[in-house]
Order: C-alpha cells, then sequence, then structure tokens
C-alpha cells in the first residue's frame, strides 16, 4: 500500500506530460511487474491514424522507452494493427485480449477527440482486483492531466498557451544538439529527420473585424482559425496562442521549402475559409529556422521581423526571415542580440 502511495505521489510531482507518462508506465512495472506496460496514444490525420507510443517498460527494464515526439508518422503502426487498442480507446472500455488474455487494454485520453490507452500483458490474465486497482491509478493519472491541460492551455482555442513555450523551445533545440552529435537518448528510432522552425501568425485587420462585428465574432474567428491550424500542421507541430490574435507554430521540417509549404498550407486554407458572418480573413506568417544556441528571445526577434514585412508588404503572406536577409531587404542581427534578457 505505502508503495502505491509513494508512486502516486512520485506522478503528481511532475509538470511534464512526457514525464508522466514514463512515471506512469514505471509505476505499473513496480505495481504489477508486467511483460510489458505500455502507453500508446493515436496521431496523425483521419484516414492515416497512427500508434505513437509515449511511454514503454519491459520486465527486464529499468527505464522506460518512448517514440520521439517529432516520430515520423509513416514509420509509426496504424491504427487497425491493434483492434484491441482501437476498441479500448475509441469505446472507452477496459478490453481483454481474447486470443490473448493476458493483454489487458485500458483507454487513457483526457481530452475530448483525442485516443490513448495503456496496455498491459501480464503471464497471467489480469485480476479483477488488479484490474480495477489500474483503473484506480488511471484516474488519479487522468485528473491530473486535466489540471496540467487547465494551466497549459488557452481556454479559448485549447491551444498551448505561451507559459509552456519556453520548455518546448528548449526541448526542441537538445533534440536538434542531439540530432547534430548523435547521441544515443531514450528515444525509439522513428524519429524524422530536419530542424526546428519557429512561425509566427499575426491576423490581417482583426480590429475591423471586431469594430464591425462584435469582439463575441471576434472570438469565433480565433477559435476557427485554431482549427485550421491543427488541420494544416502535422501531429507533432507544436501549436501556440501566445495571446490576442497572435498565434505561433514550432515545427520541424527538411528545409526551408518544407516549412514555407506547411505555412502557406495554413495561409491559403484561411484565405478560402468562409468565417460565419465575417467571410474571408487573412493572415501574414514570419518564420525563421531555430539555429544551435538559440534564444526563443532570438528566435522570435527574427519570425517578428519577418511578419512586420509581410504586414508592410502587403500582407495575406508567408515571410522567411533568412530569405529576407539573403536577398538585402533585412539586415541580420548580431550575433546573440537575441540572447540578452532585458530586465
Ligand atoms: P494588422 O493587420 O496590422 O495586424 O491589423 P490588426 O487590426 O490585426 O492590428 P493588431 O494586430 O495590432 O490588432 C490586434 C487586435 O486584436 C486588437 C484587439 O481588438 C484584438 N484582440 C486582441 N485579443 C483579442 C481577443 O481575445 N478577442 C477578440 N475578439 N479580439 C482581440
Ligand atoms: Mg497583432
Ligand atoms: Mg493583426
Amino acid at each position: 500500500m505505502s508503495q502505491l502511495v509513494d508512486k502516486l505521489a512520485d506522478l503528481t510531482d511532475l509538470r511534464d506530460r512526457g514525464a508522466l507518462d514514463l512515471a506512469l508506465v514505471s509505476a505499473i512495472h513496480d505495481l504489477l511487474q508486467p511483460q510489458t506496460a505500455a502507453i500508446c496514444r493515436v496521431v496523425g490525420e483521419a484516414g492515416n491514424e497512427r500508434w505513437l507510443t509515449t511511454a514503454q517498460i519491459k520486465a527486464d527494464q529499468r527505464v522506460p522507452v518512448f517514440d520521439s515526439a517529432w516520430s515520423d508518422l509513416l514509420a509509426l503502426p496504424r491504427l487497425a494493427e491493434y483492434p484491441l487498442r482501437q476498441q479500448a480507446g475509441v469505446g472507452k472500455l477496459v478490453m481483454q485480449s481474447r486470443l490473448y488474455p493476458g493483454i489487458t487494454v485500458f483507454p487513457v485520453s483526457s481530452s475530448p477527440g483525442t485516443i490513448g490507452v495503456l496496455e498491459i500483458a501480464t503471464q497471467e490474465p489480469l485480476s479483477e482486483e488488479l484490474s480495477r486497482l489500474v483503473s484506480g491509478v488511471l484516474r488519479l493519472y487522468l485528473n491530473f492531466q486535466s489540471l496540467l491541460d487547465y494551466g497549459e492551455r488557452d481556454a479559448l482555442t485549447e491551444l498551448l498557451n505561451r507559459k509552456t513555450f519556453d520548455g518546448a523551445f528548449l526541448k526542441a533545440t537538445l533534440a536538434q544538439q542531439v540530432a547534430v552529435d548523435g547521441a544515443p537518448d531514450k528515444r525509439r528510432d522513428t524519429s524524422c529527420s530536419g530542424s526546428f522552425w519557429l512561425a509566427m501568425i499575426d491576423i490581417d485587420h482583426f480590429k475591423h473585424v471586431n469594430d464591425n462585428f462584435g469582439h463575441l465574432i471576434g472570438d469565433e474567428v480565433l477559435l476557427l482559425l485554431a482549427r485550421l491550424m491543427r488541420v494544416s500542421f502535422r501531429f507533432h507541430d507544436q501549436l501556440y496562442r501566445f495571446g490576442g490574435e497572435e498565434f505561433v507554430v514550432l515545427m520541424r521540417c527538411n528545409g526551408e521549402a518544407e516549412a514555407a509549404a506547411a505555412l502557406e498550407r495554413l495561409r491559403t486554407n484561411t484565405e478560402n475559409y468562409l468565417f460565419p458572418q465575417v467571410g474571408s480573413i487573412t493572415i501574414s506568417i514570419g518564420f525563421s529556422e531555430i539555429k544551435t544556441g538559440d534564444t526563443p528571445s532570438g528566435a522570435f526577434e527574427r519570425a517578428d521581423k519577418a511578419v512586420y514585412y509581410a504586414k508592410e508588404h502587403g500582407r495575406n503572406q508567408v515571410c522567411s526571415h533568412a530569405a529576407l536577409v539573403a536577398s538585402g531587404v533585412l539586415v541580420e542581427q548580431a550575433a546573440n542580440v537575441g540572447d540578452m534578457e532585458l530586465f
């Protein structure tokens, strides 16, 4: 019993979702000694959904492994390859395999529209008592996740808020460093190549929307734009509302052309979307590659300059900071200027 309480205390000590999943499978590992315990989540668009393993531990392992959050979608198993997980995740039911009675799958999904499961493989079928114990631990885990969501997500759009950005930026630059140095880590080998890019998105003439249609309709535009962002980017791109009508994307791409194409997709999707009452709106986007040793403020400064240029030159366009520097329109900021934090 005290072991269980300790494990739960460890779990609720964490603030990082990835670490939380790893702690959960470690707790299950210590409590039940199963052959394997894994948390798997469905990622990707409808029709091409895949299983991303966010934490997995085997009986003989001391530390869990996981798929990189930046995994290549095509390297991951398809949804239909794991029908039991699918039934448990979609139906929100605990499922036990008839074919392999040692496999039990529990639904774990904190937000609507997302599918996640905890899959446990044991020598003998899991007893009802142990199954209830796992379900109880999962309820605590899910309640805790909802609390984290409350602090980290923007209430209107449910995109991430700016509080979590610095941590994600640091992780991205570290991952970039690991990719460059080739240092081993605990990720399974599914990660896609490429570098990280930061984009800033600002709605054009949004004041007119508020002035002409009122704040409530303005808020609806923000909500719908957030939805367009979700369908325009890939599952591992991280989407933020930074406040007001300013949005930020942290993404991993193979080069500038690929980053520009993803952003252009959002720009055209927005331009072509008919917003109720308002009709069409446009957005201006500036982006820049995140460099080794970059700070959030340095990268922001570059993306911001590119947005400013887009605004000054007709709006409704995607501008690359590097391309503007190369064409002599913008001057490259002095090295590390962005590193200075002003107090
Ligand atoms: P520009 O093309 O130069 O970006 O023009 P703009 O009118 O969009 O100008 P700016 O970006 O400076 O204006 C932002 C406006 O967004 C000001 C404010 O009225 C509106 N706004 C900020 N936050 C919210 C919000 O949460 N809800 C609504 N409805 N409006 C907001
Ligand atoms: Mg603005
Ligand atoms: Mg604006």
